[in-house]
């Protein structure tokens, strides 16, 4: 694979780049994800709320890729928290990716006002126990959610895709993760493509290594040992964001993107947001 592996806390290889499909329609995520195959992902990143697991499955089943050579995620949406619910909800999300089992099930945020993330956690043992769910980990949790979870339950969580991009550097976050051996994955890892595409020092690093500024964001997150799932519709923009491993940033330009931290948040704050 074009794509080197990293290695989850129980031993299972994770792509450390795939293709997230958020805000691509069902029938339009067959055909995105079909050119993302195409161009040598093996890792997608769906959620039940996309509302594209269908889509996502279709392209799966067509493309002629071992399942083991696959890397499926998808997330338990808010509404669904809860014990027995969450069995359900997973239930409903294997059966329209047209899937046995996924590779790593997330919860999707960690709704501290519901006060369910741990039974919903105990519910992922069992998906991950019966081997429906190779991993189990989570998404949006600050430290003091994982804190909870890792003291109330027996798996630590594989993953917290959290997010993260040059203006949202993440640092106690990722130091936190580092200690626990929870790996970090970058959700909006380009910062939705807007303004940072355009900052003066990145499109400097690209000029500097024949690169494009995409290019040179996610090799920052690789560099630093995230894991990024970019997301583009566009099919020379998905071939571009995949051909990230053959440069590398040296420290000089490693520095002048960390110095861009803003802590600045696109999404909600994790802390406060508890909408299903
Ligand atoms: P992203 O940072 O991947 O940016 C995507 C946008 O950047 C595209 O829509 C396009 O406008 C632009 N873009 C992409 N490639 C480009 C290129 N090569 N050149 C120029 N512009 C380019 O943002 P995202 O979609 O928000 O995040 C990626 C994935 O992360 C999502 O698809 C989803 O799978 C996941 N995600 C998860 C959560 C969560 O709560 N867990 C939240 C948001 C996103």
């Amino acid at each position: 694979s074009k794509v080197p592996p990293i290695i989850l806390n129980n031993g299972v290889e994770m792509p450390q780049l795939g293709f997230g499909v958020w805000q691509v329609p069902d029938d339009e995520a067959e055909r995105a994800v079909t050119t993302a195959l195409e161009a040598g992902y093996r890792s997608i990143d769906t959620a039940a709320i996309y509302g594209n697991e269908e889509g996502t499955g279709k392209a799966l089943a067509k493309a002629g890729v071992a399942r083991k050579d696959l890397f499926v995620t998808t997330k338990l949406w808010n509404a669904d928290q809860g014990h027995d619910s969450t069995l359900r909800a997973f239930d409903e999300s294997l059966d329209k990716l047209g899937l046995e089992y996924v590779d790593l099930y997330l919860i999707h945020w960690p709704m501290p006002a519901k006060g369910t993330f741990v039974d919903t956690f105990k519910a992922f043992e069992k998906l991950y126990a019966d081997g429906r769910a190779k991993a189990i980990g989570v998404s949006n949790f600050l430290p003091e959610h994982l804190e909870t979870l890792i003291e109330a339950t027996d798996v630590i969580p594989a993953v917290n895709q959290i997010e993260l991009h040059p203006h949202l550097q993440q640092l106690a976050a990722r130091e936190y993760h580092a200690e626990q051996g929870i790996a970090t994955e970058a959700w909006s890892p380009l910062g939705q493509g807007k303004g940072l595409l355009e900052v003066p020092a990145i499109i400097a690093i690209a000029q500097k290594h024949g690169r494009t500024p995409a290019q040179v964001v996610l090799r920052w997150h690789l560099q630093l040992g995230n894991v990024v799932i970019p997301k583009s519709v566009t099919p020379s923009r998905i071939k571009e964001n995949i051909e990230v491993f053959d440069f590398s940033l040296d420290t000089e330009d490693i520095a002048a993107i960390s110095a861009l931290n803003e802590d600045r948040r696109i999404g909600p704050d994790p802390a406060t947001f508890n909408q299903a």
